[in-house]
C-alpha cells in the first residue's frame, strides 16, 4: 500500500464533468490499495474572475480581504470534488487550508508554508477517508488570517503536504502530460522529457514555466519528494522531476522559458557612490517585492549613474511609487517604467561544463533582429529580457537553434 498525493489543477477539475473524470480516477487510485490526498485548484478562470471583481471595486484592494476572497476558490472546487466522491461510493471529506494544519508566515497573497500539522489528515486517513484539500492556501501564524500562496499555489500545498506525510509520489495533474523542451503551446514540436532534475526545474519554473509553482519544486528538492507531472485527459505516463544524475549533466540545454510578467524600471541620474544601489533595493524588499535583474550602466563622469532592474508585473506600479518617493529622497532623475517586456531563458545542468551557450543564445537572438535589454546569468542558466511582441519568435529560434525538438 502505497500514499499517493495528487494535485488536480484548474483545467483538471474546470467543469461539472471533469469533476466527475477525476473523482473517478482519485476513487480508482484508492480501489488499487492505496491511501490518497488530493488537492484541488480552483475551476479554471475563478480565480481571475475573482481578482477582476475585486479590481471593478477597487483599484488597489486590501491585501487582507483578497485572500480571503480567493482562497473560497479551492473551497468551492474542494468541496465538490469530495461531493461527488461520496455520489459514487467513496468516503471522502473535504479541508481547507486552516482545517488541515497549514500554517504559513503573514504576507498575504505570496505567502510562505512555515509548518503543516498532518495530525488530521492522518485521522482521516486512517479511517479509510480520502482527504480532498483545497489548495493555495493557509493561515497566518501571527494573525490567524487567511493567507494564499501566490498563483500557481496549489502546486506548492501538493507537494509539501507530500512531504509533510512522506508520502511515496506527488502526482501533479495537469492540462499537458509532462515537462517539455518549451511551452508546448508555442512550439509545437516541443519534446516531452521523461525526468528532469529538481535543480533544472526550479530554474524553468522560476524564469516563467507556470506548469510547476516554484516553491512546489524547492520543497520537492529540500524534502526529496518525487514528482510526477502528467495530464488528467490521458492519464499517460508523464515527467519525474527528480535528483540531478550523470545522464541529465551529457546534455547541455534541456529547455527554453519564457515569462511575459516582467516590468523593468528604471531611475536615471543616481549618484554613483557607495551605499546608493543599498538603499534604493532595501526599500523594494521591505514591501516584499523580488527584484530579478539589475543592470547599472558604468558611469561617464564617475558622478552618476543610471539602474533599471525588473519585477513581476503585478508589483509594477507599486515599486514605480517607491521608486518616484526614492528619486526624491536621492536627488536622482526621471523614473521610468516599461510593461511591455519579457524574459527568454535557456537552462540546462551541461551549461556548467560547456561553455558557448551564451554566445550562441545571443547570435540566435540578432539573427531574429531582437534587441536585448539585459542579461541575467546563473550556472545552469542565460536570460535575455527582450520587448515583448517578440518572445514567441525568440522561444521557437532558440529551440531550434539549441536542437530541442522532435526530430
Ligand atoms: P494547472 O492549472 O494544472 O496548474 P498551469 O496552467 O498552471 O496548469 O500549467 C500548465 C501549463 O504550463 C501548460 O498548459 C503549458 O502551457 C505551460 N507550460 C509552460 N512551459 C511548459 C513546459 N516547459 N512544459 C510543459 N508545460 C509548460
Ligand atoms: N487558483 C490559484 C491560481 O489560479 C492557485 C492554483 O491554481 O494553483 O493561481
Ligand atoms: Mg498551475
Amino acid at each position: 500500500m502505497a500514499l499517493i498525493v495528487q494535485k488536480y489543477g484548474g483545467t483538471s477539475v474546470g467543469s461539472l464533468e471533469r469533476i466527475k473524470i477525476v473523482a473517478q480516477h482519485i476513487k480508482e487510485t484508492q480501489d488499487k490499495g492505496n491511501k490518497v490526498v488530493a488537492i484541488v485548484s480552483a475551476m479554471a478562470g475563478e480565480t481571475d474572475k475573482l481578482i477582476k471583481m475585486a479590481k471593478e471595486l477597487s483599484k488597489r484592494p486590501s491585501e487582507r480581504e483578497m485572500d480571503l476572497l480567493l482562497s473560497s476558490g479551492e473551497r468551492i472546487s474542494s468541496a465538490l470534488v469530495a461531493i461527488r466522491l461520496n455520489e459514487i461510493g467513496a468516503k471522502a471529506v473535504a479541508l481547507t487550508g486552516r482545517q488541515c494544519g497549514i500554517v504559513t508566515d503573514e504576507v498575504h497573497t505570496k505567502a510562505r508554508i512555515k509548518s503543516i500539522d498532518t495530525k488530521r489528515i492522518f485521522e482521516h486517513l486512517d479511517k479509510g477517508e480520502i482527504v480532498i484539500v483545497a489548495g493555495f492556501q493557509g493561515i497566518s501564524e501571527t494573525t490567524g488570517d487567511v493567507t494564499t500562496l501566490g498563483r500557481g499555489g496549489s502546486d506548492t500545498t501538493a507537494v509539501a503536504i507530500a512531504a509533510a506525510l512522506k508520502a511515496d509520489v506527488c502526482e501533479i495533474y495537469t492540462d499537458v502530460d509532462g515537462i517539455y523542451t518549451a511551452d508546448p503551446r508555442i512550439v509545437k514540436n516541443a519534446r516531452k522529457l521523461d525526468k528532469i532534475s529538481y535543480s533544472e526545474m526550479m530554474e524553468l519554473a522560476s524564469l516563467g514555466a507556470k506548469v510547476l509553482q516554484i516553491r512546489s519544486v524547492e520543497f520537492g528538492m529540500k524534502y526529496n519528494v518525487p514528482i510526477m507531472v502528467l495530464s488528467s485527459f490521458t492519464f499517460n505516463p508523464g515527467t519525474l522531476v527528480t535528483k540531478e544524475d550523470e545522464e541529465m549533466e551529457k546534455v547541455v540545454v534541456s529547455g527554453i522559458a519564457h515569462d511575459k510578467n516582467q516590468a523593468r524600471l528604471k531611475i536615471n541620474d543616481v549618484k554613483d557612490e557607495p551605499g546608493v544601489a543599498a538603499k534604493i533595493f532595501n526599500e523594494i524588499a521591505k514591501h516584499n517585492i523580488n527584484v530579478d535583474m539589475i543592470v547599472q550602466n558604468v558611469s561617464d563622469d564617475g558622478e552618476k549613474t543610471d539602474i533599471s532592474f525588473t519585477v513581476s508585473r503585478d508589483d509594477a506600479d507599486k515599486a514605480f511609487e517607491i521608486l518616484q518617493q526614492l528619486s526624491k529622497e536621492l536627488g536622482a532623475g526621471n523614473v521610468s517604467i516599461n510593461k511591455d517586456v519579457a524574459k527568454v531563458s535557456v537552462v540546462g545542468v551541461g551549461m556548467r561544463s560547456h561553455p558557448g551557450v551564451a554566445a550562441k543564445m545571443f547570435e540566435t537572438l540578432s539573427k531574429e533582429n531582437i534587441n536585448i535589454r539585459a542579461i541575467s546569468t546563473s550556472e545552469i542558466k542565460i536570460s535575455c529580457l527582450i520587448d515583448e511582441k517578440y518572445t514567441e519568435l525568440a522561444v521557437r529560434a532558440l529551440h531550434d537553434a539549441f536542437e530541442l525538438g522532435e526530430e
